[in-house]
């Protein structure tokens, strides 16, 4: 086994732990009352508390936290955006909006 590989293998219980904890919070006022804006975090864009999803800013890969400081609501197409860039590229797209 590679480095690489056995860090992501060392990771994947704590990424688990992680998505159980934003599952938790997603339940909580505290959510409710961040989407109720009805707007994503990164485009700005209205499109209805119930089609916002939840966001890792520092994704869980990365060694980001299931916290609220690090919980955005994001509509589904930033979303597919960033789940689909590099970081870098997605600090560009952040900054052209
Ligand atoms: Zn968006």
């Amino acid at each position: 086994m590679d480095l690489l590989s056995y860090k992501s293998y060392c990771a994947e219980d704590e990424i688990k732990r992680e998505k159980q904890k934003a599952r938790r919070l997603r339940a909580t006022r505290w959510w409710r009352k961040k989407c109720s804006s009805g707007r994503c975090h990164y485009c700005g864009r209205f499109v209805g508390p119930s089609k916002l999803t939840m966001d890792h800013l520092v994704p869980l890969a990365r060694g980001g936290r299931s916290i609220k400081a690090n919980l955005v609501p994001a509509c589904k197409e930033c979303n597919n955006k960033k789940k689909a860039k590099l970081p870098f590229e997605w600090d560009e797209y952040i900054v052209e909006q």
